[in-house]
C-alpha cells in the first residue's frame, strides 16, 4: 500500500490523515507532544461560514463545512452540531451593516437571515440583552476542539476514515491517546518531533526516518524548526503569528441555541467589508486596545468559551492581560443580559496566518514533501477542504519509501 507521512497532530495534520485514509494510503502520523497542544485545541471550535469573504474563501469554507458534517456523523465524539450563529447589532449603524450583509448575492449560500429583536429571542430564548437586531447564519456550526483530536484518532486507529455514514469504527477500543496502529493502516506516533527533511522522508529526534510517497508537514505556528528554512529569506515572510486570549466559564444555567458574535466582529471579518462598515462607531477603547471581538460558544457541558483578542507583536507576552478579560466578560454579559458564571480557565493561543492574499500557505519544500500552514483564524473551519486540496494538487511522487539508513 502507498504511504503518506503526516507531521503535526493539530487539525490540519489530522485532516490530511483523514484524506489520506479515504484515498487508501497507509499513514504514519508524528506529533512532538503527547497530543495536539496548539491552536487546534485552544480555539472556539467554530465552523464559521458567516464571516468569510465572498468567492474563494466562502467556497473553501462551505466545502469544509460539508466535510465536517460528514466527519461529525462518522465520529460523534467530535461534537459537531449545526448550531448556527447570531451576530448581534447594538445600534442602528451595526444593524444597517447587517442588512447589507443579508442582501449580499451569496447570502443564501451562507443561509443568512436578518432578525428583529423579537425574532432573535425566538431563535435563542436564552438571550436577555438589548439588541437592535441580528444576523442569523444557519450554516455556521460547532465542534468540540478539545475532543476532536482524540476522537478522530480513535476512529482512525479503529480503521475508520471519517466518511462512514454512522459511527463505523468509533466504538472500537482504540484509545487515540497512546502510540499505536492496531492494523488499521494508521500509525500514531506521539512524542516524535520531526527534525530533518529529505526527499520523501522526515527524521524524528530519535534518529528514525519515516518515508512515504508523500510527506505533509503541518507544524502550525512553529515557524522555526523543520519549517524554518522554507519560511525564511523572503522580503515579506509568507506567514506571521497571531496571539489570542480566551477564557472559559463554569456552566451557564441555560442552553444557548446558537453561537454569538458582537458588532466588533463586523470590523474584522471580510464578509462585512461593505459600505455600512464606514458608518460604524469607533470601537470602545478597551476593545480597540486588544483588537477584540466577542465570540461566545456554549460547550457541551454548558460552560461558555469566550474570546478573543488579537496581537501579532512579537515577542508575545508569556502572561495574559486581565483588562482584555474584563472587556470580554462585560460584552458577554451585555449580550446575554445576565451575569456570567465565574471564569474557570484562561489561556492564550497562537495561530499561523498568511501575510498575502492566499487563504493558506502550501509549498513543496523537497520532492514529495509539502508544508501546509498559515490558515489563520479560518483554520479549524477550513482544514478538511485544505487537506482535500493538498491531495488534489499532489506533487510528483517521491523517492522510494525511506528506511532507517536514509541520509
Ligand atoms: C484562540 C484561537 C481561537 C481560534 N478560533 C477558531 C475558530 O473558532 N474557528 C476556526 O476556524 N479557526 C480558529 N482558530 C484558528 C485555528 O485554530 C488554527 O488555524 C488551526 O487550529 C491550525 O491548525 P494546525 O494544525 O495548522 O496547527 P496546530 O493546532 O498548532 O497544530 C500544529 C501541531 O504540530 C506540532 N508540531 C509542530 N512542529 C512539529 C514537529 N517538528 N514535529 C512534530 N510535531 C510538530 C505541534 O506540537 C502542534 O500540535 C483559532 C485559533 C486560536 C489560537
Amino acid at each position: 500500500m502507498d504511504r503518506v507521512v503526516v507531521v503535526g497532530g493539530g487539525v490540519l495534520g489530522l485532516m490530511h490523515v483523514v484524506q489520506a485514509r479515504r484515498r487508501g494510503y497507509e499513514v504514519v502520523h508524528l506529533e512532538r507532544e503527547a497530543g495536539a497542544r496548539g491552536a487546534s485545541v485552544r480555539n472556539f471550535g467554530l465552523i464559521w461560514v458567516s464571516g468569510r469573504a465572498p468567492g474563494a474563501e466562502l467556497d473553501l469554507a462551505l466545502r469544509a463545512r460539508q466535510r465536517w458534517e460528514e466527519i461529525g456523523t462518522a465520529v460523534p465524539g467530535t461534537g459537531f452540531r449545526p448550531h448556527g450563529s447570531l451576530t448581534l447589532a447594538a445600534d442602528e449603524a451595526e444593524l444597517d451593516l447587517l442588512k447589507q450583509a443579508a442582501a449580499m448575492p451569496d447570502a443564501s449560500q451562507r443561509r443568512f437571515e436578518l432578525l428583529d429583536p423579537g425574532a432573535v429571542r425566538e431563535v435563542n430564548p436564552a438571550l436577555r440583552g438589548y439588541c437592535t437586531g441580528a444576523l442569523l447564519c444557519r450554516n455556521d456550526a460547532l465542534v468540540e476542539p478539545r475532543l476532536v483530536p482524540a476522537a478522530l484518532r480513535s476512529h482512525l486507529l479503529a480503521g475508520g476514515s471519517g466518511a462512514e455514514p454512522a459511527a463505523a469504527g468509533s466504538s472500537a477500543a482504540a484509545s487515540g491517546g497512546s502510540a499505536g496502529s492496531a492494523g488499521s493502516g494508521y500509525t500514531w506516533l506521539p512524542g516524535r518531533e520531526a527534525v530533518e527533511v529529505a526527499p520523501g522522508a522526515v527524521r524524528d529526534q530519535t534518529g528514525t526516518w519515516h518515508g512515504g510517497d508523500l510527506v505533509v508537514l503541518c507544524p502550525g505556528a512553529a515557524h522555526t524548526g523543520i519549517a524554518g528554512p522554507h519560511l525564511a529569506g523572503f522580503a515579506v515572510p509568507p506567514v506571521r503569528r497571531v496571539r489570542l486570549q480566551m477564557l472559559q466559564t463554569e456552566p451557564l444555567d441555560r442552553r444557548l441555541t446558537t453561537s454569538l458574535a458582537d458588532g466588533d466582529s463586523l470590523r474584522y471579518y471580510p464578509a462585512y467589508d461593505l459600505p455600512g462598515r464606514l458608518g460604524l462607531a469607533p470601537q470602545s477603547p478597551a476593545a480597540a486596545a486588544a483588537a477584540a471581538q466577542l465570540l461566545l460558544v456554549q460547550r457541551l457541558d454548558g460552560s461558555l468559551t469566550i474570546g478573543d483578542t488579537h496581537s501579532d507583536e512579537e515577542p508575545f507576552p508569556f502572561d495574559v492581560d486581565e483588562a482584555a478579560y474584563d472587556h470580554l466578560r462585560g460584552r458577554a454579559e451585555q449580550l446575554l443580559g445576565s451575569s456570567l458564571p465565574p471564569t474557570r480557565l484562561r489561556w492564550a493561543g497562537v495561530y499561523s496566518q498568511v501575510t498575502g492574499d492566499d487563504l493558506y500557505h502550501r509549498s513543496q519544500v523537497a520532492p514529495g514533501v509539502v508544508l501546509v500552514t498559515g490558515p489563520g483564524g479560518r483554520g479549524m473551519t477550513c482544514a478538511p477542504a485544505i487537506a482535500e486540496e493538498t491531495f488534489a494538487e499532489r506533487p510528483s511522487p517521491a523517492v522510494p519509501t525511506a528506511s532507517k539508513e536514509m541520509p
